[in-house]
């Protein structure tokens, strides 16, 4: 259950709905997905002087050279973990997530609606703080918190039935798909910068099943198994 009280005038009932449509319009289906994004309120994860923009479809700036994503690649990745696009009996609450690249939390807001457990790491120490605040304000308890690399996973919570990555490494670190449970799904842009494909990798046994969901746009992945250094 996710509080939702402060700054609430700013942002009426129609404009959070116009979010919604639009993201059914863009083929956004599952209602569980979209019960989350109308609950999370995207305007406290922004700055005052942004937050009139909140439930515009598109990602803005957080600081830091950084952004948070826009809902409807949120949504996308979301279903992507949840398989919703799948047959029905590949749809899941995943127990354990693992998101790497907290930012300012949002898309980690909306995990905690539909998984147990979520694990998210992010580099950048004062977006971490700032989104472990929010998070415990709007009274997200079931997310953990680590400032760090995340191109390495976070190997005790291991294995993971869904990983989210929110940055863009040029290839898939080796650690993520180790730290996938069998059956379990990594969600993943991949490629330079300019351009990603997003991908969805499923581990079966010993062996990866790979798909193209689509292009994007993400930062890059910064890191041990990513740039050595922010450009
Ligand atoms: N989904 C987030 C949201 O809704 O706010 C936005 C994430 S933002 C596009 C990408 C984040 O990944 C940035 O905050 C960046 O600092 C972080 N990041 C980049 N490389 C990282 C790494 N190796 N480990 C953890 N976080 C990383």
């Amino acid at each position: 259950m996710i509080a939702d009280s402060a700054g609430i005038g700013m942002t009426s009932a129609r404009t959070r709905d116009r979010l919604i449509q639009r993201l059914r319009d863009s083929g956004i289906r599952d209602e569980r997905v979209i019960e989350a994004m109308r609950a999370v309120p995207r305007h406290r994860f922004l700055e005052e002087a942004l937050a009139h923009r909140a439930y515009e479809d598109t990602a803005l700036p957080i600081g830091h050279g950084q952004t948070i994503s826009q809902p409807y690649v949120v949504a996308r990745m979301t279903e992507a973990l949840l398989g919703s696009d799948l047959p029905d009996r590949a749809a899941m609450r995943p127990a354990r997530v693992l998101e790497v690249g907290t930012g300012c939390g949002y898309q980690t807001a909306v995990l905690s609606q539909l998984c147990d457990q979520v694990y998210t790491i992010e580099l950048v120490e004062s977006l971490f703080n700032e989104a472990r605040r929010r998070l415990r304000q709007i009274g997200a308890h079931n997310v953990h918190f680590r400032h760090g690399d995340g191109s390495q996973g976070w190997s005790e919570h291991a294995p993971y039935d869904g990983i989210l990555v929110a940055a863009a490494p040029e290839e898939i670190p080796q650690p993520l798909l180790d730290q996938l449970a069998f059956g379990g799904r990594l969600i993943i842009p991949v490629g330079g910068r300019g351009s990603q494909e997003l991908l969805r990798i499923t581990r079966t046994g010993d062996d990866y099943r790979r798909e193209l969901l689509e292009r994007v746009m993400f930062v890059p992945l910064i890191g041990d198994q990513g740039e050595t250094t922010s450009r």
